[in-house]
């Protein structure tokens, strides 16, 4: 038995530990814990990118260890082995089926056997459940119920992109900690040591919005092409050479490089450099002036439709991680149809 769980520990990955940029969510998280005043949920939110589901599996990997060092867990204690072989008894992941899916009622359902039943060891357990907005009310209102009547050693650990998107009572039942971007040193270090330039890690930082994770996806070759197609797609779309309805089919699903949230973000931070470089009299790329020299009009006022599209892009963004579900061809193209109006 020791052996194969070492055996397959030497294939897995190693103890995941927290990211420099959340160093003070660490300690104040661990001394809670160290004093055994560690909450029976937490509620872990921040924008995408910021690397909150593997700070959620460090906080897992040192609650399940049995001699933590250094506020860290250990690696070689039997908690850990099985923890590197992804069979903790007492550690139970919840996610989508699919990436990008709902989390069901029956998937929370199955919750009780795991959270009624007494450990193999004094200790805790932990449910790690993410990305907690992907559940509808029903699976909710089933997770509400095992929030309500804690099993003493039982810890939930949610992650969210979205706390808005979770019902109030949810929330109000987790200690929140929240995750904002770092400031840029950390962040551009931390992509330094991953092999990006200085100008390739900036670059990608602001696409990401601060997010240092997204901003290695987003540096990445397929992410890149992808994004040069989707724009070469756009000012095809300004320059009236392309159909509305063609490219909404092309990109309400836009692949393994991006989701389409990632995408209206690229658009939101192209849209956002026109208004700027029109506004301020400033030269951004040369595919954002060439967009800006198609746009009707001249001056402040030339800019409204811009900015109203600008909204537009953005209440989209949000009614895709709000739990609402809409329509994704429909939203996207819609769309397309009013930044082909753009340029009329
Ligand atoms: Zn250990």
């Amino acid at each position: 038995m020791t052996e194969s769980v070492q055996s397959e520990a030497t294939d897995s990955p190693t103890i995941p530990s927290p990211l420099p940029w959340q160093a003070e969510q660490w300690q104040r998280l661990g001394a809670q814990w160290r004093a055994g005043r560690c909450p029976h949920a937490l509620l872990f939110s921040g924008q995408p990118g910021l690397g909150k589901r593997r700070f959620a599996e460090a906080f897992a990997a040192l609650t399940l260890c049995e001699q933590p060092r250094d506020g860290l867990a250990c690696g070689a204690c039997r908690g850990c082995r099985l923890w590197q072989a992804g069979s903790h008894p007492d550690f139970l992941r919840v996610e989508p089926e699919k990436p990008g899916g709902p989390l069901k009622v029956e998937q929370i359902r199955q919750l009780g056997g795991f959270v009624g039943r007494t450990s193999g060891r004094e200790g805790a357990r932990v449910v790690w459940l993410a990305p907690a907005e992907a559940m509808n009310v029903n699976a909710a209102n089933a997770l509400l119920k095992n929030l309500e009547e804690p099993s003493a050693s039982v810890i939930f650990l949610l992650v969210t992109d979205s706390p808005s998107g979770l019902l109030p009572t949810i929330r109000s039942r987790c200690q929140s900690v929240a995750f904002p971007a770092p400031a840029g040193e950390p962040a551009l270090r931390w992509l330094h040591e991953g092999g990006l330039d200085d100008r390739a890690a900036r670059r990608a930082l602001v696409l990401a919005g601060g997010a240092p994770l997204l901003a290695a996806r987003l540096a990445e070759p397929e992410s890149r092409e992808l994004r040069e197609q989707f724009m070469a797609d756009l000012t095809a779309l300004a320059q009236g050479g392309a159909s509305s309805v063609t490219l909404a089919g092309r990109w309400e699903a836009p692949g393994d490089a991006a989701d389409l949230g990632q995408l209206l973000q690229f658009w939101q931070h192209w849209v956002s450099q026109m208004l700027r470089a029109r506004s301020c009299d400033l030269t951004a790329d040369e595919q954002i002036m060439g967009l800006l020299q198609r746009l009707p009009g001249s001056g402040s006022e030339s800019l409204r439709p811009l900015f109203g599209f600008n909204d537009q892009l953005l209440r989209a963004r949000q009614s895709l991680v709000g739990g609402s579900n809409p329509n994704k061809r429909l939203l996207i193209e819609e769309l397309l149809i009013r930044w082909a109006k753009l340029f009329k």
